[in-house]
């Protein structure tokens, strides 16, 4: 280990790494020219990772209080700029990329939050991305080795699937509604459960019945406003499906003609943040597809692509940066100029006013891959203070992952339990009887750390909560 890593692995480092970081780093001010792109020589990181970007970091450290993980661990290699300095040590050949290196690296949750707070402009998701999947390439499985085999076929031959996901969910629909699941929990036999599927089990929120196939083009209500194509993703279908259904009404409701491609897929996420890049892209391909001028007619005047999931909304965001060198690369980003987050697009229509009220108080969580990784955070607020009854109040460390981060809460369960727990505590201290995210991701790890000390608080999109004001329909978690 290196001198520079031993220091930034010091758990006593955060109150002296600057001066020391400063000091050392060519790029910091007052020091030396930096290093050529070239001066990594060796294994190549080059193709797909910008030096330049590297050298965007100044090291001021403004990152560092808004990192979950340097927050838990108090250690600056847990941290964005720790981080970003271990990466460049390995692309200039003066570090190892050792098991210590690599654990740092995988704790980062791709929370985005660094890029949030940082002043410089960093691009940290454009840096640690190529860098997983380089790390991914030459130790192949590496990145999914955490995961029991049941974890990763679920992950990867389940879950992208939207009806592999609705099969494999029915034995657990079936436990939950005929309480037999209750009754296992009680008389502790659920112990008895080999734990991979328990602990699969116990991740499952409250599962509503699913609405089944929504037309191809739904029509709008009263005046036309707008054209759009909803998508619908695939975990988030499965567990949330009432979500999906809410979203297709609220935007009836608010004069849209909704199109549903019957041939869209899952967006590609949950692969291309476990570095398998190549599926991710036949994901997105299929997508270009779908939501494309062959499926859609008139798919010029075609004003947006909706999506309810934070996590769908940043990958498709994405396609034009991760289909470049394809030959849908004009297709991607057509579709990516189009993709908005519903509370977005309603944010920019002007929603019909909500007028049933919903008496609760409620809180906020800010999902990861919507506040930072596409900046918002107004919207889905806006939405929820229309609604009449609906007291909003601030949740404290609103901005702070929950610890979901895709599948993180599988590869990495210690610090996604520690995050959960605070989420959790953070929530439970607003007083609240309800807490809304816009992510599946965040609604299932809230949800499963609120029933050991609050079950009683109601977990939901903020649409669920729209379409209740709309409808007068109150959820029976508000009865
Ligand atoms: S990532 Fe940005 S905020 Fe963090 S140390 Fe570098 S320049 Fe500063
Ligand atoms: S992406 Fe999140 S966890 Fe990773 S370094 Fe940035 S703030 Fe920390």
């Amino acid at each position: 280990m290196s001198l520079i890593t031993s220091h930034l692995t010091d758990p006593v480092a955060p109150k002296t790494a600057l001066p020391v970081l400063s000091a050392m780093v060519p790029n910091a001010p007052g020091a030396a020219a930096p290093p050529l792109p070239c001066a990594h020589g060796g294994e190549s990181y080059g193709p797909k990772i910008d030096y330049e970007l590297i050298l965007d970091c100044v090291h001021c450290g403004l990152c560092t209080a808004s990192c979950p993980t340097y927050v838990e661990t108090g250690n600056e290699a847990d941290s964005p700029r720790g981080r970003i300095y271990l990466m460049r040590q390995v692309i200039d050949g003066t570090l190892t990329l050792d098991d210590d290196v690599k654990h740092h690296l995988d704790l980062c949750l791709n929370c985005r939050a660094c890029e949030t707070a940082c002043p410089s402009g960093v691009q940290y998701g454009r840096l640690i991305e190529p860098f997983r999947e380089h790390m991914a390439a030459i130790e192949p499985g590496r990145q999914t080795q955490a995961l029991n085999a049941l974890q990763r076929f679920l992950l990867f031959k389940v879950f992208p699937y939207r009806w592999a996901n609705r099969l494999s969910l029915a034995p657990a629909r079936l436990m939950q509604w005929t309480g037999a699941d209750w009754l296992l929990r009680k008389t502790g036999i659920d112990q008895l459960i080999p734990k991979p599927f328990r602990s699969m089990k116990d991740m499952l929120p409250d599962l509503k019945p699913h609405y089944g196939q929504l037309p191809e083009v739904l029509e709008p209500e009263g005046k036309p406003r707008a054209r759009v194509a909803l998508f619908l993703g695939c975990v988030a279908d499965a567990l949330y499906p009432e979500t999906n259904l809410n979203t297709a009404r609220v935007l009836q409701k608010n004069g849209c003609e909704v199109w549903i491609p019957r041939n869209q897929v899952c967006c590609g996420a949950l692969h291309y943040h476990a570095a398998a890049e190549e599926p991710a892209r036949a994901f997105a391909a299929t997508n270009c597809s779908a939501f494309g001028a062959d499926k859609i007619p008139d798919f010029a005047k075609l004003d947006a692509v909706i999506t309810n999931a934070a996590g769908c909304g940043a990958q498709l965001k994405d396609y034009a940066h991760m289909m470049h060198d394809t030959p849908q690369a004009e297709a991607a980003a057509r579709l990516q100029g189009k993709v908005r987050d519903i509370s977005e697009f309603l944010a920019e229509l002007g929603p019909v006013k909500p007028t049933h009220p919903v008496k609760v108080r409620a809180t906020y969580h800010d999902a990861c891959h919507l506040r930072h990784a596409q900046q918002i955070f107004k919207q889905p607020r806006q939405l929820l203070e229309m609604i009449p009854g609906l007291e909003l109040v601030p949740l404290p460390e609103s901005e702070l992952c929950c610890g979901a981060a895709g599948s993180y809460n599988l590869t990495q369960p210690e610090m996604a339990t520690r995050l959960g727990d605070r989420k959790a505590a953070n929530i439970t201290s607003t007083g609240a009887r309800a807490v809304f995210t816009g992510n599946v991701g965040c609604l299932m790890q809230i949800t499963r750390h609120l029933k050991a000390i609050n079950p009683s608080i109601w977990c939901a999109h903020p649409i669920d909560a729209l379409w209740a004001s709309y409808s007068g329909e109150m959820p029976a978690e508000l009865k």
